[in-house]
């Protein structure tokens, strides 16, 4: 059974009572504060966890402060961590592979949370993690939190709440994130911007292009991995290491001091994972002893203020009733040509600038 499912953890004893009796049945759901949710996520209870993200997954504005509220009392107390992402295309073995790391991970007395980044989930219903079956070994180990992907309206929205909930996790006393996303579009530069690692599963034999992995995601990587280098495709997935090996030098040097590497491994039979895992570690040591760890963690934390900045300015334009009230006619005008872009935009810029002002007059007189 999932972490994730609330029945699960009915005997975990480091739970406050409010959220026992919420386990119960008792009704006392519409009670709980952001004090009690985030106290019980810094123990460690995944009901508390999974709650919280479920608020911040929430499309009705009376959740947002709520959800902003445990986030805000949940910062402090982050595990140091290390996030990866994880990307490939749909079969190169993600899953499988997320199921060895984990192990070996866990082996290693990490606690690991599973998140994923997909824009395909509000109309396929989730077409990474959305499927129960997934990783079922991980998420019935005590040290794992799995979660789906969120449904959102946009790449931007979804991006969000994946933040968010590594922040979450984080508070949890998960210090290993994965993030996880498909191979296939935008949604590697939303993933490689909240992430510390960037791992690129391939498959034996097929050049990047057969792969319908776009050179861009090749370059992002710090590590590519040629997945399912067992039985006879083996020969193949040595040949592949080192063609990739020699792709890689005619990308430019990366500006963290770190020259991306290429392995195989077999996440089936688990050969070759412990390497990973060794890369990984090389990586952060590097990069920490030379500071760009630090620095890329704080450039990410700069570019996800004004990524929320931008969506909050845009959500109060768009839905303020002056706005909502004249577009339809200012983009007919425009289609018909009877309007200039600019001219429009600046029309509505107006209105709304009006709006704020004649808005803060009567603020001013109450
Ligand atoms: P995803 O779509 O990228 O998550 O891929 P999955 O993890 O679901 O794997 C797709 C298929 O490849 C499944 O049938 C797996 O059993 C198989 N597979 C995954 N990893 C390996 C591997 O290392 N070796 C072999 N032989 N098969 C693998």
């Amino acid at each position: 059974m999932a972490h994730s499912d609330p029945a699960d953890h009915s005997a975990s004893p480091n739970l406050n009572p409010r959220l026992k009796a919420l386990r119960a049945g008792t009704g006392q759901r519409a009670e709980l504060s952001a004090e009690d949710i985030a106290k019980s996520i810094r123990l460690g209870d995944r009901v508390a966890l999974s709650r919280a993200i479920t608020l911040l997954e929430s499309t009705q504005p009376k959740h947002r402060p709520l959800a902003a509220r445990i986030i805000e009392l949940c910062m402090p107390f982050r595990a140091p961590s290390f996030r990866i992402g994880i990307t490939g295309s749909p079969g190169v073995g993600k899953s499988t592979f997320i199921e060895a790391f984990g192990r070996h991970a866990g082996q290693l007395e990490h606690k690991i949370a599973v998140l994923a980044v997909d824009p395909t989930s509000r109309l396929s219903r989730g077409s990474i993690l959305g499927d129960k079956t997934r990783m079922a070994e991980l998420s019935a180990a005590d040290y794992a939190f799995i979660r789906p992907s969120a449904a959102g309206d946009s790449l931007g929205g979804v991006a969000r709440m994946t933040r968010e909930t590594i922040l979450l996790c984080e508070a949890a006393g998960y210090d290993l994130i994965l993030v996880e996303t498909v191979g296939v579009g935008q949604s590697e530069m939303a993933v490689h911007s909240m992430v510390d690692f960037f791992l690129l599963l391939l498959l034996p034999g097929a050049g990047d292009e057969l792969q319908g992995i776009k050179r861009g995601i090749v370059e992002m990587a710090d590590l590519l991995a040629v997945n399912k280098a067992d039985g006879d495709r083996l020969p193949l997935a040595r040949r592949a290491k080192g063609e990739y090996a020699n792709a890689l030098h005619l990308f430019p040097a990366k500006d963290n001091g770190w020259t991306p590497q290429v392995l195989t491994c077999s996440a089936e039979t688990g050969e070759g994972i412990a390497e990973v895992w060794e890369a990984m570690q090389a990586f952060r040591t590097a990069t920490t002893a030379n500071g760009a760890f630090e620095s890329r963690r704080r450039r990410q934390a700069l570019a996800w203020f004004e990524d929320s900045l931008q969506a909050a300015l845009r959500e109060q334009f768009m839905n303020h009733p002056v706005v909502t009230g004249r577009i339809r006619a200012i983009e007919d005008a425009v289609l018909e040509g009877r309007m200039s872009p600019a001219n429009a935009v600046a029309q509505l810029l107006e209105a709304f600038s009006e709006a704020q002002v004649s808005k803060s007059g009567k603020d001013r007189l109450t």
